[in-house]
């Protein structure tokens, strides 16, 4: 079975990846919602249903390699590319500048799919597309669990989106939970990569 946003939503609510409060987001903005991926992440059948739509979506394009920003991306990069029988290789670094490193090679034969879980601005997503293009690839698609962001992603790369979600985020200078004084929550995140 595949995964409709509806099934997604609720699957993120059954979860608990939904938490409320005062957070710092990976774009550096603030917000009241979080969403903790890894609640749907740790559980390898839901990662597989997500994959199957994306399999779906992306049939008879001819990929070659899927490619994630670490750390998120590594587990959806990793089913999908053994679901569509390609590579799969992930992104590290700050979330503007991510680069392929241990040894990835992906060349001009690549048709290569980028794909990330939770995107706010989509910073860290298009600097693993800067990367893969940079590397001389054919960027396919750029599949996104789920886009929390409120104005339209405006990319040259055909956008797989299963879930869209606008959820209020601040620029940190203009936060109406610091304005009332809420402590920040920093969520948790690799030392390395988010
Ligand atoms: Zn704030």
């Amino acid at each position: 079975m595949s995964l409709s946003g509806e099934r997604l939503l609720s699957a993120l609510r059954e979860t608990g990846a939904f938490l409320k409060g005062h957070f710092l987001l990976t774009s550096g903005r603030h917000s009241a919602d979080y969403i903790e991926k890894f609640r749907l992440l740790e559980r390898p059948h839901l990662v597989a249903e997500v994959c199957q739509e994306w399999k779906r979506r992306l049939e008879g394009q001819d990929i070659t390699i899927v490619v994630g920003p670490a750390v998120g991306g590594i587990v959806l990069a990793y089913e999908l590319a053994r679901q569509l029988g390609c590579r799969y290789a992930f992104a590290e670094g700050e979330s503007h500048s991510r680069e392929l490193r241990r040894g990835f090679v992906i060349g001009p034969d690549d048709r290569a799919v980028v794909v990330d879980d939770v995107v706010t601005t989509g910073g860290s997503l298009m600097a693993t597309v800067k990367a893969v293009r940079q590397m001389g690839a054919s960027l396919v698609a750029a599949a996104i669990l789920v886009y929390r962001g409120q104005q339209p992603l405006n990319w040259d790369v055909p956008l797989e989106i299963l879930l869209h979600l606008p959820l209020e985020t601040y620029p940190p200078d203009d936060c109406p939970l610091c304005q009332k004084g809420e402590s920040l929550v920093i969520p948790k995140r690799s030392s390395l990569s988010r």
